[in-house]
Parts: C-alpha cells; sequence; structure tokens
C-alpha cells in the first residue's frame, strides 16, 4: 500500500534535522552506540523514509532499503529500530497533515476526541472521548493527540448541523479541567519540536490583501506629497 501523499512526503523532508536530532538520543540508548554513530543512523533512516515514499514504497521497502545500508547491528535490533523509527515517524507527519488539513476546513466547526479504548491503550487517554469542542478552542493546542509513541488516539470533525444532529453537547469547563488533570503525554522531550499539531496555524486572510492605515501613517504619506 502506498501511504506517501505528497504532504507526508513534504513533512518528512523538511523536518530532516527535527527528526534527526529526536531520533538520535533514541538510536543511543537502543543500541548504546556513541552519538556520532547513532546520529548517522538517524540520518540514513530519514533518508531511506524519504526515498521509499518517493518511489512511491512502503514500510516493507523502506526495511529493504535500511537492511542494504549495513548498519551492523543484529538484524532484528535493526529491524525493531527501523520499524518503530518508520511507525513513529508516520504518525507525526499524519497528525501534522491533518492538522492543517483541519485548519484550513471552514465547514467543519466542532472537533471531538476519539480512542481505540483496547487492552493497548493507556487508560489515561480514555478521558479523550468524553471531549468536544470547537475546533479553535485552545484544548486541542495542548492535547491534540498522539499523546506518545505508542497513541493512537485521534479527533475527527463535524459540522454544525451533524452536531446538532449528534445530540451531543459542548464539554463543559468544570469537566474538562478534570479531563485535562487524566491526560498524559508522554512523548520524549527530544520529540517536542515535531509536534507540529499543536503549533498554532496564521488565521487565513482575504484573498486581496487590504492595507489598513492609522491616522498618523496617512498624516504622514499625504505630507511627503506636499
Ligand atoms: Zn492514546
Amino acid at each position: 500500500m502506498i501511504v506517501a501523499a505528497d504532504d507526508l512526503l513534504d513533512w518528512v523532508a523538511d523536518r530532516e534535522a527535527l527528526l534527526i536530532a529526536a531520533w538520535t538520543p533514541a538510536i543511543e540508548r537502543a543500541t548504546g552506540w556513541e552519538r556520532p554513530f547513532a546520529e548517522v543512523l538517524a540520518s540514513e533512516l530519514q533518508n531511506a523514509m524519504v526515498t521509499t515514499w518517493l518511489n512511491g514504497g512502503s514500510e516493507r521497502d523502506f526495511l529493504r532499503l535500511v537492511a542494504q545500508s549495513n548498519t551492523g547491528l543484529l538484524t532484528h535490533v535493526e529491524k525493531a529500530i527501523a520499524g518503530r523509527f518508520y511507525d513513529v515517524t508516520l504518525k507525526l507527519a499524519r497528525a501534522a497533515v491533518r492538522h492543517v488539513r483541519d485548519h484550513r476546513s471552514t465547514i467543519m466547526a466542532y472537533k471531538y476526541g476519539m480512542v481505540v479504548g483496547d487492552g493497548r491503550t493507556n487508560p489515561s487517554h480514555l478521558t479523550l472521548q468524553q471531549v468536544l469542542l470547537p475546533k479553535t478552542h485552545p484544548f486541542w493546542l495542548r492535547f491534540q493527540p498522539p499523546f506518545g509513541m505508542d497513541c493512537r488516539c485521534g479527533t475527527n470533525l463535524m459540522t454544525q448541523s451533524q452536531f446538532a444532529r449528534s445530540g451531543r453537547t459542548i464539554t463543559s469547563d468544570t469537566d474538562l479541567a478534570w479531563i485535562e488533570a487524566q491526560l498524559h503525554d508522554d512523548w520524549p522531550s527530544d520529540f517536542l519540536p515535531l509536534l507540529d499539531f499543536r503549533k498554532p496555524l496564521p488565521i487565513a486572510i482575504d484573498a486581496e490583501p487590504k492595507v489598513h492605515l492609522t491616522a498618523e501613517q496617512l498624516a504622514g504619506i499625504l505630507a511627503a506629497f506636499r
């Protein structure tokens, strides 16, 4: 299956330095290598992901490409590290791309939380499924999932009329305070610069830019013509 939409590929290619900085300490811990060697592997993995997607490949192609690069690791260790890199990086890219799409959508007014809720779900994430808020609510800049490498939580959007038909109500501030106290984020600190899905995006501007001048600025311009 080809997973790489152009915007996912763009994200992984654009975040090269941040991905290497985030993954290097994780690879150091997993391999016991010195930092420069871990950094080289992080860079190779980022490169292999971009190359794989440029060629329309999947995770299997990525793992094959990594296997050809002679990392010097035992096969199962290499596969575990590379597989982790692929899954988590794809998760980050998908969340970032989705964040931009959510932001651009003009008819989708509300956002609600979705939790898988099986045995692998972190119990502290379960309260997310009670959250339904306007899409622009600041809660989403603090608690937009995923909450960590293994988190499978997500969000979805609904229109004003879908919201009316759903019979649901907006989460109250009191409930939200309680929910926020339950939710735990476990991204390693090295990954925080990659959490684009919590970064505010610029408000869409009118297609035709309008220039607003203060009376003082206008007087200044007019004075130049006198
Ligand atoms: Zn989760």
